[in-house]
């Protein structure tokens, strides 16, 4: 459809993705009609600073909601969108209402996937899952009283999550099938973290079957007979695309939304953020990280009014985590493989700048408790 005949946008989602999309569109020159529509009652906040600043009790809602758009855009928040008609450009509503639209971004993130998703949770085992502003304030409440937090899945989120309980007071422990880390981030950042948690007390567990029982008092038990019990049983095993509004319809939702390098899924359709799956390298795959989100979005929305003539997708390949007082942020490829050369600071500094190579050439580069500019980083990450 050619952008002048594209009169009424719909946006489906309302956090980052959504929000920065439809800013796009305004920024993008588009005057029409744009209708965002969210689950979440609050607007938009950041979804990072959850597991950060919030659980920790440093940040309120408040403190973290996102740069708020104007009055030129309607919005329906604390509403879900249960259905969609592409072909005849129509959204049903939780409420019964429907929305007529010529345009449509699919910006639904994704949600806190369960040990119950992957048959590994006893029916009504007390699961406690961390994805947004509710969670943040119920597990804040239960850390008031919580003395033992087992937490299944040492990623990044399962990390900082064990972070922000051990600030807490908590005794954690660390459950996972693998090395904590190592595949997000490779083994010399892993093995940094790994020490700094160690050094707050954090107990690491590692087996290949983890199953969690007990609706009152939760208990994970392992494939080896070992029982784990937790005042409060927290699983961060991944995210799930929130894609089940999109049943019915022609798009290919399998693993992700599935879009072009532009965003685009087909006709006026677009998506961005963590419920879409970009062509990458490897084929096409979700990339659930804050930047990658913000960039999907503005390409995204260039992509709806201009098409082939908007840019593709440049991945942002930036991403930072804080955890056990370590402040790391990364650009280029992840996990970074073998070990870096120090740019500053040392083996056993707590401040450093460091690089990685393949051969002669850059490929990753990190600070860890440094101030460095992304751009720097970005440019110390990449051949000259
Ligand atoms: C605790 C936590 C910490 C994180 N920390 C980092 C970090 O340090 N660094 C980093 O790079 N990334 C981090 N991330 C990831 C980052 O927050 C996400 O990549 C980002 O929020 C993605 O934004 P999004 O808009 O695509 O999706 P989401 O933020 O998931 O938002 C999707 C929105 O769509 C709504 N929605 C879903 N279905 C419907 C429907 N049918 N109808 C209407 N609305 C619907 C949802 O309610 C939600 O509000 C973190 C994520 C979490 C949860």
């Amino acid at each position: 459809m050619p952008a002048d005949a594209l009169r009424h946008v719909a946006v489906v989602g309302a956090s980052l993705a959504g929000t920065v999309l439809a800013d796009a569109l305004r920024r993008n020159g588009f005057d029409g009609r744009i209708t965002l529509i969210g689950g979440e009652a609050s607007p938009a906040y950041s979804r990072p600073a959850l597991s950060k600043g919030v659980l920790t009790g440093k940040e309120q809602l408040d403190d973290i909601l996102l740069h708020p758009l104007g009055s030129d855009v309607e919005q329906r928040l604390g509403t879900h969108v249960v259905s969609v008609d592409l072909d005849a450009r129509r959204l049903v509503l939780d409420d019964g209402d429907e929305i007529a639209f010529d345009g449509l971004a699919i910006t639904t993130g994704a949600r806190a996937r369960r040990l119950a998703d992957l048959g590994a949770a006893e029916p009504g085992a007390r699961e406690t899952t961390f994805r947004d502003i509710l969670d943040a304030r119920r597990l804040g409440g239960e850390l008031d009283r919580a003395r033992r937090v087992v937490i299944v899945g040492a990623g990044i989120l399962g990390m900082e999550l064990a972070s922000a309980c051990v600030d807490r007071g908590a005794e954690v422990i660390l459950i996972d099938q693998q090395p904590p880390l190592r595949a997000q981030l490779g083994e010399f950042l892993a093995d940094l973290a790994v020490a700094a948690a160690l050094e707050r007390g954090v107990r690491f567990v590692q087996d290949a079957s983890v199953r969690i029982r007990g609706r009152e008092t939760p208990v994970v038990e392992l494939g080896d007979g070992r029982r784990f019990e937790g005042d409060v049983v927290i699983s961060a095993v991944g995210c799930l695309p929130n894609v089940e509004w999109l049943a019915g319809t022609h798009l290919d939702t399998a693993g992700g939304v599935r879009v072009d390098s532009r965003g685009r899924a087909g006709g006026n359709v677009v998506a961005a953020g963590d419920v879409a799956a970009y062509p990458s390298g490897s084929g096409h795959r979700r990339t659930p990280l804050w930047n990658s989100a913000m960039e999907q979005a503005r390409t995204a929305a260039a992509a709806l009014l201009r098409g082939d003539e908007a840019p593709p997708l440049i991945p942002p390949e930036y991403f930072w985590t804080e955890q056990f007082g370590l402040a790391i942020k990364a650009c280029g490829t992840l996990p970074p493989a073998g070990q870096p050369i120090y740019l500053e600071g040392g083996p056993g500094a707590s401040e450093l700048l460091l690089q990685w190579r393949s051969g002669d050439v850059p490929t990753t580069a990190v600070a860890v408790n440094t101030r460095v500019p992304v751009k720097k980083l970005r440019a110390l990450s990449r051949r000259a």
